[in-house]
């Protein structure tokens, strides 16, 4: 394996080149000097860990990958691809924009807000646990963490200042597409967004993704192979939202960012990867976790499109 200190050595200096989400107060008051990094080599079960590694952050956005995954285990590959599509947008992940320009329905992917609110809200009320305890215990099963909860005070600052999840939410149930109940959906989507984890959480996400939907530290099934495939193809194409090109040329491997400034990566049949670095790009994405994410696909050979 690479020495994965000198790796966040030489990222360092990128962190200035981003900042911390400001429209999530919660988010706004993380340090943005920090850098870590958990590897899961799934092939040779050796993992490994650098600089803030054990930091508890919000899951934000990667945890669209996780509902996503739920919601196709809870109702089949067919029903959730006739509510989302899988292109990109061109646009930031909370516009409104590309529906009322594409007239589209549904979302043009699960990734987006508007993608991902109306795949939590599938989910429904079962043996008397709400949509979200059944998220919270299929995002502790899945990161093999039993320690992720939910952050109060994130949860709070993402109810004060998500009105553009509320707009979007109602324009889906204005259109038709969103069934269920507005509020509980949007409430859902507010409180998987405040789970707090580690790279080592977003590392085993990974891994169970990179291999074929089987938790390697166990050897049991978690999620079919069609979903972790699905899924993982959908991280390619839009998981860095409007940089999802950018990075597929320059990384090659599927990845799903979030504005806590977390990263998932699963490079199939070889490793899942968990990195953090709150200091975010114009889209959304962890500037140095990026790059950091680049140089150990580089060194490790992991482009999907090379090796
Ligand atoms: N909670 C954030 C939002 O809804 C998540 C966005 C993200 O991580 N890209 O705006």
């Amino acid at each position: 394996m690479m020495n994965l200190n000198d790796a966040i050595q030489e990222c360092w200096d990128k962190i200035d080149e981003g900042q911390v989400a400001t429209y999530i107060p919660g988010l706004a008051k993380v340090d943005p000097y920090q850098l870590g990094v958990y590897l899961f080599d799934v092939a040779n079960d050796k993992r490994c860990q650098a600089g803030a590694s054990r930091v508890r952050f919000a899951i934000e956005s990667v945890s669209k990958v996780i509902t996503l995954l739920y919601a196709i285990e809870r109702l089949g590959l067919t029903a959730v691809e006739a509510q989302v599509g899988t292109r990109q947008t061109g646009f930031p992940f909370d516009t409104i924009l590309n529906m009322e320009i594409t007239k589209e329905t549904h979302p043009l992917n699960a990734f987006i807000n508007s993608g991902a609110i109306l795949i939590s809200s599938l989910i429904e009320e079962e043996d008397g646990q709400s949509p979200f305890e059944q998220i919270l215990n299929f995002t502790r099963e899945i990161c093999n963490d039993p320690e992720i909860t939910l952050e109060n005070g994130i949860y709070q600052s993402e109810l004060r200042t998500g009105d553009m999840n509320r707009s979007l939410a109602y324009y889906l149930k204005a259109k038709g597409a969103l069934n269920n109940d507005v509020t509980t959906s949007l409430d859902t989507y507010f409180k998987q967004c405040s789970m707090m984890v580690t790279c080592e959480s977003l590392a085993n996400l990974g891994a169970v993704l990179a291999n074929d939907g089987i938790a390697p530290w166990n050897g049991e099934r978690i999620i079919s192979s069609a979903a972790a495939t699905y899924t993982k193809s959908v991280m390619m194409t839009t998981g860095l939202y409007n940089e999802s090109g950018t990075y597929s040329v320059k990384i090659g491997v599927p990845t799903k960012s979030g504005v806590g400034g977390g990263l998932v990566a699963a490079a199939p049949n070889h490793y899942g990867i968990g990195i953090f670095s709150p200091a975010l790009d114009h889209a959304g994405n962890s500037v140095a976790g990026l790059a950091l994410l680049e140089l150990i696909s580089k060194e490790l050979k992991l482009s999907i499109f090379k090796y």
